[in-house]
């Protein structure tokens, strides 16, 4: 794989503080000085390849880099909302950096979980030796036989026995099952909707992947790949009601709030990975001469140039702007829907741009640009699909235009 198209550089944003400023630049050095030019090594699973995940790691924690998703108490970075967000975009340059950072998916979204909804108990158990990296887990949520972006229609069942759940269904796409120690399963626990609403019929369940009853029937493969997203059965599967997250009819809100200002760092992420693939079609359109001349000076190419250029300010102020009314507590939901929908299709677009100049290479292995293809392609469907989003900004658009008040949400 390409590894020499090393021109990245993080430029110091005079209007973030120095604290910031000092985050990223501390880790881009380490993303383009020790990851990407080690891609294809870290990409292998042998003993070289984890000694150098170690070091990586090392170096991570000892410059205070490690898990910017948690507080400090639970032995993160503590870096807050707004500072991991600009720290993603940098961490994103390379597809393998998160796990060196400390944040693996979709571990990381259960820790988040665990911190807001956990008993000490569940934190001594599960919380803290997943982030120490004893132990994965994974989170199962969507079922092959209903619509995952409904998740009201979810028909896993959790039923009350003395002092257990007894759990029956049906899931698919839980990503990571096979590696993980204990699931997250959202579960059905009320058939009438309760005083919140339909929001009131599921909870969240831990449930050990040893659990009698617990089977995984297969991988799915995704885009021809392997990639451990695990179809599963649960078969009177017991645990205990200790293992419960939250109040009984807590389960949609907490996905909410694993999903919800997670996406600005998925976005973040994508950006990060804009900034890479626009790098590499710099690269080669200042490189390589097609037709009697370089193909810098092609207005074709300019013009892939000025778009992708487009697209990446456009979808990064976006988000930006999102992850400022949340972290300002203004009611950001309609934003972080509009980024959900926009950058993942302007992530598209500046890939397949880039894919476009590199000819046959770019769908080959050998530069990350098809792998990125893939992914920003799944990111229009995962956390919710286009559509679904679309409709909720439409509609609370709509309910602020007939109240009276602004459309722009907390202006
Ligand atoms: C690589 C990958 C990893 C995943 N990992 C996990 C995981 O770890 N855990 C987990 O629980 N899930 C996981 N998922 C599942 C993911 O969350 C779901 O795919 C997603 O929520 C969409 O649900 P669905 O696939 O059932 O699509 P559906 O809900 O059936 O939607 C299919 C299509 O129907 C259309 N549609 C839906 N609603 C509307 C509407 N109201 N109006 C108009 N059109 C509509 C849209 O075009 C949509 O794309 C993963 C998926 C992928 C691809």
């Amino acid at each position: 794989m390409d590894a020499d198209a090393i021109t990245l550089a993080v430029a110091d944003n005079p209007a973030l503080g120095e604290g910031i400023n000092d985050i990223r630049r501390r880790t881009a050095a380490i993303v383009t000085g020790e990851i990407i030019p080690n891609e294809d090594a870290l990409r292998r699973d042998d003993d070289d390849a984890e000694a150098l995940r170690a070091r990586i790691r090392e170096r991570t924690r000892a410059e205070g880099l490690w898990a910017p998703h948690l507080p400090r108490e639970y032995g993160g970075m503590g870096a807050g909302f707004l500072n991991h967000a600009y720290m993603n975009e940098v961490l994103a340059w390379s597809p393998l950096s998160n796990p060196l950072f400390g944040v693996v998916a979709p571990d990381s979204g259960n820790q988040t979980i665990l911190v807001k909804y956990g008993t000490e108990e569940q934190k001594r158990r599960w919380l803290e030796p997943s982030v120490r990296g004893e132990i994965r887990s994974c989170y199962s949520m969507t079922e092959p036989d209903q619509p995952g972006s409904d998740p009201y229609s979810i028909q896993t069942r959790a039923v009350r026995d003395g002092d257990e759940w007894v759990i029956n269904g049906r899931k698919w796409f839980t990503s990571g099952a096979r590696r993980a120690a204990f699931a997250i399963v959202m579960c059905r626990t009320q058939e009438e909707d309760g005083e919140g609403g339909a929001r009131d019929r599921m909870t969240q369940i831990i449930v050990p992947t040893d659990a009698p009853g617990f089977t995984i029937v297969r991988s799915v493969p995704v885009w021809g790949h392997d990639g451990d997203h695990c179809e599963i059965v649960y078969d009177n599967v017991r645990v205990p009601v200790t293992n419960q997250l939250g109040r009984t009819g807590s389960g949609h809100q907490a996905a909410q709030d694993r999903l919800g200002a997670g996406r600005v760092f998925h976005c973040m992420n994508s950006i990060g990975q804009m900034w890479r693939a626009f790098d590499l079609m710099l690269k080669r359109v200042m490189t390589r001469d097609v037709h009697g001349g370089p193909m810098r000076d092609k207005q074709f190419v300019q013009g892939f140039i000025a778009d992708s250029y487009i697209d990446i300010q456009a979808a990064r102020l976006m988000t930006i702007h999102c992850a400022e009314r949340i972290d300002a507590g203004v009611d950001a939901r309609a934003d972080i829907s509009a980024i959900k929908v926009a950058v993942p299709a302007a992530f598209e677009r500046v890939v397949d741009r880039a894919i476009q100049v590199y000819g046959a290479k770019g769908v080959s292995g050998d530069t990350p640009l098809e792998a990125m293809y893939r992914g920003a392609r799944t990111l229009r469907i995962l956390d919710g699909p286009d559509e679904v989003h679309r409709i909720v900004i439409a509609k609370r658009v709509l309910a602020r235009y007939r109240d009276g008040m602004s459309w722009d949400f907390g202006a």
